[in-house]
């Protein structure tokens, strides 16, 4: 008997048919013998109204807003696992909803965007002990007798938690593909499934804005070696013969591609200061103030004039957060001189990922040189050890990935009729 943990996503549970088909998922797993935790995203759609109703009526600049924005949020959730309790429930099978607070999930204080912090699972085991199966709102927890949320796509993290506090023998992410893809294959049709990806290149994939897993989610499985399982609820295969896509250590790939993956993002906004007074401390002055503000700076450049005197500094912010830091630089009286402050929010980051490029050299190049060739212009580049970022004309996403995918060998082989 295994401890399998189950997490269906908001497609996967978008009206009643999704959850009874979920419902057979979960069955299989009992019939097989297993042990089983369900945790659920709310139906597709419903997170975003309930974001929408907030913003309309408040906008959620306070803390003590944001806590209230959660208990709202939060809510989605609970009905879809309520609602498949009832439907395994009316198959014979013992089943209880239970909310984020009730297992225990307790956060930090980050509301909107909490990090878990403990799970207590004392009283989940003793119920799964009895043979109940747990049905848990994935996205939400608890901190200080206030529920907290764990940002988007939090459900994922809810479950990789979950399993990793059960030591369960694999977390299984069932979702509306059939795995991790080489791109996303809603936009590259050539794109292919990976049967397994390092946690390493998955956590790139994720945080460079591969939304199929959060990256807080494959930070933990990582952290704690949870095996992790990325699958399709609408097929019907066993989980245990392994369809989807497998999250593995480095050393199990025997065979290291230089590039493994291609994420994009259109979360990024470009904000450039012109002739910044070039002296120790401006980039401090400059990048601390954002940060406290709680905005992330991703890529940076900076380029100096001839003469050394002064600097244009180029960065990205998240889309949401360019006109607040805009605000924030143009009303910080201590900052140093500058010409003039530009943005654009037109821009998106395309990022080829592969723990292959640690003993591979000129993957850069060739990136450079594909995206020249398209006539596509490169506005900011960054790298690390196993992932080259740049941003570009958000209207060339299509034509860069598509391109880069075909340059580094990753196009699905046609199958062809005999
Ligand atoms: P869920 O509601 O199940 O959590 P998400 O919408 O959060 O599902 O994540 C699944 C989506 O992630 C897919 O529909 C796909 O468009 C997108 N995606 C982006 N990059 C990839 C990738 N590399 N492999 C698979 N899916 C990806
Ligand atoms: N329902 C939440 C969201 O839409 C959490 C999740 O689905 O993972 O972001
Ligand atoms: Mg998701």
């Amino acid at each position: 008997m295994a401890v399998i943990v189950q997490k269906f996503g908001g497609t996967s549970v978008a009206d009643l048919d999704r959850i009874r088909a979920v419902a057979d998922h979960v069955q299989r797993a009992v019939v097989d013998g297993h042990r089983v935790a369900v945790v659920v995203s709310a139906m597709s759609g419903v997170t975003n109204q309930l974001i929408d109703y907030c913003q309309a009526l408040n906008p959620l600049r306070s803390s003590e807003s944001r806590a209230n924005y959660d208990h709202v949020v939060a809510s989605g959730e609970q009905i879809t696992s309520g609602l498949l309790a009832l439907c395994l429930q009316e198959r014979g099978i013992k089943a209880r909803g239970w909310a984020g607070w009730q297992i225990g999930m307790h956060t930090d204080g980050h509301h909107g965007k909490a990090r878990i912090t403990d799970i207590h699972t004392d009283a989940l085991v003793a119920a799964m002990g009895q043979g109940e199966v747990a049905v848990i709102a994935g996205f939400q927890g608890v901190h200080a007798g206030r529920i907290s949320t764990l940002g988007r796509g939090g459900s994922d993290t809810s479950a990789v938690a979950i399993a990793a506090a059960l030591d369960a023998d694999r977390c299984d992410i069932y979702t509306d593909v059939e795995g991790v893809y080489t791109c996303d294959p809603r936009i590259v049709q050539r794109a292919r499934k990976l049967d397994r990806v390092s946690y390493e290149e998955m956590l790139e994939m994720a945080s460079q804005g591969s939304k199929v897993l959060q990256t807080r989610s494959v930070e933990l499985a990582m952290n704690y070696g949870v095996p992790v399982q990325v699958l399709s609820s609408f097929n019907t295969v066993s989980a245990d013969l392994l369809p989807g896509t497998l999250l593995v250590d480095e050393e199990e790939i025997v065979e290291q591609q230089r590039v493994t993956g291609i994420a994009y993002s259109r979360d990024e906004a470009r904000i450039t200061l012109t002739n910044v007074e070039n002296r120790p401390g401006v980039s401090a002055g400059l990048f601390g103030p954002l940060a406290e503000a709680g905005m992330n700076v991703d890529m940076i450049v900076q380029n100096v004039t001839e003469d050394g005197k002064s600097t244009d500094l180029t960065f990205t912010v998240g889309k949401a957060d360019m006109d607040r830091a805009i605000e924030l630089i143009t009303g910080n009286k201590t900052f140093p001189d500058y010409d003039s402050i530009h943005s654009d929010s037109r821009v998106a980051k395309i990022s080829v990922i592969g723990v292959g490029m640690r003993s591979h050299a000129g993957v850069a190049a060739e990136m450079f040189e594909t995206l020249a060739e398209k006539k596509i212009n490169i506005i900011v580049i960054s790298t690390s050890e196993i992932k080259i970022s740049v941003l570009i004309d958000e209207s060339y996403i299509e034509l860069a990935l598509r391109a880069l995918h075909t340059q580094f060998g990753l196009d699905a082989v046609e199958e062809t009729m005999a």
